[in-house]
């Protein structure tokens, strides 16, 4: 028999969901994560919208768990005091040849289950008299989180559960055995290996290097990742009250644009804007001299924005399957059976909405483990 029945490897938003989902069920359980404290990378580097599912293919993983992550989320918000709030959205056409775009959104959101709502300039302007608007779409549904306080909520129910965190504990090696996986780490400089039935792959940045210990060829599963940086610029407090919910403009094919972002403090930012990085440094710096080009997308919006209103505030690291210009690609969470690796389970990809979608991964997880 293993050491352990599950471990999920990465104390990230998705790797915590899990166990809070899996930990009732299952002992002993091991969450490992690198860092001296949970959430610290991309769970931390985010705009925290609660998203409302719009923009994602019909049918994919993500439109689905977005959707249900969504409802699933605002219940434990309401139920366990987790900081939220449904600030609600507009996706804002600047100028007539964008308004096809807000007729194909408003078909694929409402397919999706968003509810989605055509507003006049006019509207728009009783509602964010700043904004530059021909018309727009109303989402009732999109709000703003605080998403260490889902963590902590995710946390706390996993170990109330008999989960243990291990901190700075990083994982080098998974051995296929007959009864497991052999999980090899290292704390402090010194490595010890432990067995588990299960292993859950929730690294976010680290997904395609932990399932190649696996023995996977991520180069042909289609696995490897590219790091795509976010970053964002903040608006002075004293702007802080021209804009009261999260503004976007019509989305690019690559993008959903810069847009303006609320914290639950009432601050405003901008971004996150789109950069591939040429290497996997966690570089998180906010490079001053875009101060520019973002002030130029801003005043799409925002007209009366200066450059010097601008102030390099924070960015997160997307983990993207998808390379520069390639289409958009889903969420990969699968049960690697097929590939002769039963009781492993891979989540790649995880970028956006993760967040948003995080209950209902925790659950698509559970099924999978259920069924397989
Ligand atoms: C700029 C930006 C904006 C975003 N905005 C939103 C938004 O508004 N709404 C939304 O729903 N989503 C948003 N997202 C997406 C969301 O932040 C992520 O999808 C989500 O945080 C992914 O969580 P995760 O747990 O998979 O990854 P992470 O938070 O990266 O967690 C993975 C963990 O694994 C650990 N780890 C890695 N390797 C190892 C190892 N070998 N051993 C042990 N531990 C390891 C890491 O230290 C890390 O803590 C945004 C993302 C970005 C970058």
């Amino acid at each position: 028999m293993a050491d352990v029945a599950v471990t999920v490897i990465g104390g990230g938003v998705v790797g915590l969901a899990i166990a809070a989902e899996l930990a009732p069920r299952y002992s002993p359980f091991f969450v490992l994560e690198r860092n001296a404290r949970y959430g610290q990378e991309t769970s931390s580097r985010n705009s925290e919208v609660i998203h409302a599912g719009i923009y994602y293919p019909p049918g994919s993983l993500k439109a689905r768990l977005c959707v249900e992550g969504r409802e699933m989320l605002y219940r434990l918000c309401e139920a366990n005091d987790i900081p939220h709030r449904r600030v609600t959205k507009i996706i804002t056409a600047t100028k007539r040849e964008e308004e096809p775009e807000l007729e194909r959104l408003h078909k694929v959101g409402t397919g999706n289950g968003a509810k989605l709502e055509f507003l006049s300039a006019a509207q728009v302007h009783a509602m964010e008299p700043h904004i530059t608007t021909v018309g727009g779409l109303l989402s009732p549904s999109t709000g703003i989180i605080s998403a260490h306080g889902v963590m902590d909520f995710y946390h706390h129910s996993a170990r109330l559960h008999g989960a243990e965190v291990q901190l700075h504990c990083t994982v080098v090696g998974l051995e296929r055995q007959p009864d497991g996986y052999l999980v090899t780490i290292e704390e402090g400089g010194q490595r010890s290996s432990f067995s588990s039935e299960w292993v859950i792959n929730a690294a976010g940045l680290e997904c395609d290097t932990i399932a190649a210990l696996a023995g996977i060829d991520v180069q042909q599963a289609g696995y490897r990742l590219h790091y795509c940086k976010g970053s964002y610029f903040a608006l002075p407090g004293s702007m802080n009250s021209l804009v009261s919910r999260l503004v976007y403009p019509v989305p690019t094919k690559h993008s959903l644009g810069v847009h303006v972002v609320i914290d639950l403090g009432g601050r405003l930012k901008f971004g996150p804007d789109v950069e591939y990085l040429p290497d996997r440094r966690l570089n998180y710096e906010v490079d001053p001299s875009k101060r520019h080009a973002f002030a130029e997308s801003v005043r799409r919006i925002l007209a009366f924005v200066k450059d010097e209103d601008l102030t390099p505030d924070m960015s997160g690291i997307r983990p993207k399957t998808q390379a520069p210009g390639d289409p958009t690609r889903d969420f990969i969470i699968a049960h690697e059976t097929a590939r002769g690796l039963p009781g492993l389970i891979n989540l790649i990809g995880m970028e956006s909405p993760a967040l948003t979608a995080s209950p209902a991964i925790a659950k698509y997880v559970s099924d999978l483990m259920k069924t397989s």
